[in-house]
């Protein structure tokens, strides 16, 4: 009586603008969905054989025992022997945008497109998006979860939402302001260049349009790009992480005091662990995001490996939800590059440029091998209204963008600064990394 009480109070849990579950019964929830997902997972191909021998767990230092899933393992195995129901069952399949090689399959039954399209809604509701709100949503619509994702979440707030889809700029542009649009979704990157593209074309970006708020995520970027796109366009900016595996955006989100993004965990049972030895991590401390599926029937996965670099934070949020956060996500294991055998990520980076008000909205890191030696560039675009003449002449600049990475990431890089509208754009997920060893 008691559980079914707390679920349904879960069920109805977006609606509610602070959700506040209290700890113990949250981890009871989680223990009984923890072993709805083993028990449901034992049905699928893959799972029946891995999982064989693991008895109903009760309490989460047993969950040490069940072994990891990986990414390799989903894209090693046949995609359908993760199913754990006929295929009759499943109304829908989605894959990862393949940033890092193959796609990974992910399938949804009704009731997983309807659970992920009310933790999608919960997340817009944290950060006052409302019925009267025009949403746009430039995120890629198809297998990438981008699009679909947040627009099944949107709806069911009831919103007027534009599937915009990406790309065309001009049409975005003309779409904001004809339909008001109040709230989009879409990558730092390509936010960034619209903001470029806005000014281009003589219109201010924070007054000739009707925005107030921005849902941005599908790839890292730091707290200081997240200030320059509220300063250019004076709004709102969210971060919103997801990941196919675990059905799409929505699994963590900021809410208005934009210090960490609050992960579901009635519906994600979240770990950290070293990404080297496996070890499960305390809070506040750093390793990769390893996560369950606690709700989902037609792929559960277990103890996915995410590849995100993030943390717990211990500090619970003022603003009385009770779900942990976790950090900004720093970037992926596989995003980490090494250069004179230091580990860097272009986050790293992109935080130190963009400190600088001479340095426009885009950047490139370019990493290549003379002579046995590794040497690295970053490209930084300079907004034009800080030079009259030749780019070359801001020696001074160059030179102190130069010491600060190096204070930073502990190698000296060679900085190129380029005018704004040199450096390659994007409208998906942006490719900041170029390593020539490697080509
Ligand atoms: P792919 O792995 O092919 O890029 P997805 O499209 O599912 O597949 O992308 C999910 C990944 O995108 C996450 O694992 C994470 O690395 C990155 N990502 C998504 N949202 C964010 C965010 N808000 N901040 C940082 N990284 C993010
Ligand atoms: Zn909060």
């Amino acid at each position: 009586m008691q559980q079914r009480q707390v679920s349904s109070f879960l069920v109805d849990f977006w609606e509610k603008s602070i959700e506040t579950i209290d700890e113990k019964k949250l981890k009871e929830l989680q223990l009984e969905r923890l072993n709805y997902s083993i028990e449901i997972a034992k049905k699928s191909e893959f799972y029946g054989q891995k999982l064989k021998d693991i008895k109903k767990i009760k309490n989460f230092d047993e969950l040490e025992k069940i072994p990891f899933t990986t990414k390799e393992d989903l894209l090693q195995n046949n995609p359908l022997s993760f199913l754990t129901t006929d295929l009759k069952n499943i109304v829908r399949v989605h894959s990862s945008s393949g940033t890092t090689g193959r796609s990974k399959y992910i399938f949804y039954t009704k009731k997983d497109i309807e659970n992920w399209a009310d933790l999608v809604a919960r997340c817009l509701f944290m950060v006052g998006i409302r019925k009267n709100d025009i949403f746009q949503n430039m995120m890629s619509y198809g297998l990438f979860t981008g699009g679909l994702g947040l627009h099944y979440g949107a709806e069911k707030i009831g919103i007027l939402v534009i599937p915009a889809g990406v790309g065309n700029t001009e049409k975005q542009i003309e779409l904001m302001r004809e339909l008001k649009t109040t709230v989009i979704h879409i990558t730092p990157s390509y936010l960034l260049y619209i903001a470029h593209y806005i000014e281009e074309i003589g219109l201010s970006p924070s007054e000739d349009f009707n925005l107030k708020t921005a849902i941005v995520g599908a790839e890292p970027y730091s707290e200081n790009t997240r200030k320059k796109l509220e300063n250019i366009f004076k709004i709102n900016v969210y971060n919103c992480y997801g990941l196919s595996e675990m059905n799409g955006p929505g699994v963590a989100f900021e809410c208005p005091y934009k210090d960490g993004l609050h992960l579901w965990e009635d519906n994600y049972y979240m770990e950290i662990i070293d990404p080297k030895t496996g070890k499960i991590l305390g809070e506040n401390e750093e390793g990769e995001l390893v996560l369950t599926t606690l709700k989902r029937e037609g792929m559960p996965l277990i103890r996915y490996r995410t590849g995100d670099l993030t943390k717990i934070l211990r500090e619970r949020c003022e603003c009385g939800r009770t779900h942990r956060k976790i950090m900004r996500i720093k970037g992926r294991s596989d995003d980490m590059f090494i250069v004179k055998g230091v580990n860097i990520f272009p986050s790293q980076i992109e935080a130190v440029i963009m400190e600088f008000p001479e340095v426009d909205k885009n950047y490139q890191i370019i990493i290549d091998r003379k002579g046995g030696l590794d040497i690295l560039t970053v490209q930084v675009e300079i907004k034009k209204e800080f030079f009259k003449g030749e780019i070359n002449e801001l020696r001074d600049l160059q030179e102190r963008i130069k010491e600060k990475l190096k204070e930073k990431i502990f190698v000296s890089p060679i900085v190129e600064l380029v005018e704004t509208g040199t450096l390659p754009t994007t409208t998906g997920k942006a490719k900041r990394v170029i390593d020539k060893r490697r080509l």
